[in-house]
């Protein structure tokens, strides 16, 4: 017993490294209004026990072999360490593990988001600052006289067991930070690059897509894909400003669908869901089944995709791969313009060849922060000074009512996008149109706390709920009269490629007309928008 005190005694700055590397973050975790209180405790309890196995393992090392073991922690937990922190002090949530796959994603919205939002020179100062202390902390260790394994045997293997069940238990090792963040990243790589080998080899496996209903005349199909719209500040969705002064001319010939949900409330994982036939429960579905494109390119279509958001042919993100199987893309994102850049090559697309059926899938930046990036200086318009249509509320000071303003201005620029979508494909002759629009996500914008955006962690109604609105041609309203179309029918977008595969007359093994919006056998279920339903997220907010 001795010996074991004179080891601790000159260890006191091993025990505060270990304690700062692997229980600072449990130590704030409270703080973490997406955790339940088990969470907290399991965080704390796991990290607890993890800190007390490598301390008593420490003690049977040499300095020297303690201080490289300590230096690869240091280097490991660091950069993991220093974004749950940021997430925890900031935004006040304990990072899951959807937000810390979309931090490997690259050309996307998500990753950079978080970073641009935050950063500034004070939270530079600290994550240099949290990384410094415990570089000191390592070149101060004082050397001391390992205890010998075969005195303590016990204690020396309970250590080594305890350890190898933390890391190697998923449940268990999920609380650990730094060990999350590694695991979520080893199973997003192999998991990715599982469906890319998948996807590409079920292209040369036979399909049938059948068109059940066939018009003498083509059929173009776009699909505009909009980006972080809240259908609360739309003025076709009974906003008080007018933020809608084109569509809203349309009136009934416009569908304006008031009840639909997202499967999620981040980019990337609403398009892998909305483009594919992977669902809660069945993610396997995703390569297992044919996406979108297959079905179009199967189906004798051509495929066009126009995308303003970043998009690339070397799959950094994790739904690149359905994208690639467009048969022609324009990725535009690079020249870093406002959206009305995508209507010249949607204008192009028509003109070019008349005789083909096409479906078109435009991916807009939309609505995304921040929002004063996201229109021309003619779409200045909104001033809540000036209107008094931004109302009072304790959370919503100065800035927020600012903030609202801008990104009205973005819903504004927004209905003049999709109304000039229209108008191209009113121009077109002897071809039957649809253009079918929906955002992939909502946002939140001071709606009901000091936040705007939108964060699986701090998950809300206006987040899930996405704008959906549909128009036709008079030529294809007529020669689909089987449709049936009910703008209040309670949806998920995460069934869209049914809905799609329905406008489109398609048949094949894997369609299920239960999950058309427009299907007379449509059959509505319960909506999921990442793992909880949408009515306990309603509930939690509206009490
Ligand atoms: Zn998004």
């Amino acid at each position: 017993m001795r010996d074991i005190l004179n080891v601790l005694k000159r260890k006191k700055i091993q025990f505060f490294f270990l304690f700062y590397i692997l229980l600072l973050v449990p130590m704030l975790c409270p703080l973490a209004e997406n955790f339940t209180f088990i969470d907290k405790v399991a965080v704390f309890l796991v990290c607890g026990l993890l800190f007390t196995a490598i301390w008593t393992l420490s003690l049977f090392v040499s300095s020297k072999l303690e201080r490289i073991i300590y230096s690869i922690m240091l280097a490991i937990s660091i950069i993991p360490g220093s974004i749950y922190l940021a997430y925890l002090l900031f935004a006040n949530v304990m990072l899951e593990q959807n937000s810390v796959t979309s931090l490997f994603e690259t050309n996307t919205e998500e990753s950079k988001e978080f970073v641009a939002h935050y950063l500034s020179i004070w939270v530079t100062a600290g994550v240099l600052i949290y990384a410094a202390i415990p570089i000191i902390m390592v070149c101060t260790m004082r050397s001391f006289k390992p205890l010998k394994i075969k005195e303590h045997k016990t204690l020396f293997i309970l250590g080594i067991i305890t350890i190898v069940a933390i890391v190697g238990i998923n449940r268990v090792s999920r609380s650990v930070y730094f060990i999350n963040f590694y695991k979520t990243f080893i199973s997003y790589k192999i998991r990715t690059s599982g469906e890319v080998r998948n996807i590409r080899e079920r292209q040369d496996e036979p399909y049938k897509v059948e068109i059940n209903h066939l018009d003498s005349i083509p059929q173009v199909f776009v699909i505009v894909i909009g980006e972080s719209l809240n259908k609360h500040h739309m003025s076709l969705y009974g906003y008080p400003r007018e933020t809608n002064p084109l569509l809203s001319r349309y009136g009934d010939t416009l569908i304006v669908y008031q009840d639909v949900v997202a499967p999620h409330v981040h980019t990337i994982p609403v398009i892998r869901s909305l483009l594919s036939m992977s669902e809660l429960g069945h993610s396997n579905y995703f390569s297992k089944k044919p996406s979108m494109y297959e079905l179009f390119n199967r189906a004798g279509y051509d495929t066009y995709l126009i995308s303003n958001q970043g998009f690339s042919e070397d799959l950094g993100s994790s739904f690149d791969i359905l994208y690639s199987l467009a048969k022609t893309k324009y990725n535009l994102s690079t020249y870093k313009q406002h959206d009305d850049i995508v209507l010249p090559v949607l204008d192009k697309i028509l003109q070019n060849d008349n005789k083909k059926n096409k479906l078109i899938i435009i991916h807009l930046i939309g609505n995304h922060m921040a929002y004063e990036f996201r229109y021309p200086k003619e779409y200045i318009v909104f001033n809540h000074k000036k209107d008094g249509l931004v109302p009072d509320a304790p959370y919503r000071d100065e800035k927020a009512k600012k903030m609202i303003d801008r990104y009205d201005n973005s819903v504004l620029f927004n209905d003049s996008i999709i109304n000039n979508v229209i108008l191209s494909l009113k121009e077109l002759h002897n071809q039957d149109a649809v253009m079918v629009y929906l955002s992939d996500h909502g946002e939140e914008l001071y709606d009901y706390r000091d936040f705007a955006g939108h964060a699986y962690e701090k998950v809300s109604p206006t987040m899930s709920e996405v704008p959906f609105i549909v128009w036709m041609s008079s030529s294809y309203s007529k020669f689909r009269r089987d449709l049936v179309f009910d703008k209040n029918r309670p949806y998920s977008s995460e069934d869209f490629i049914y809905s799609i595969s329905d406008l489109a007359g398609f048949n094949y093994v894997d369609y299920d007309d239960s999950r058309s919006l427009f299907s007379s056998n449509f059959i509505s279920r319960e909506r999921y928008v990442g793992e909880k339903t949408y009515e306990e997220i309603k509930k939690k907010f509206y009490k």
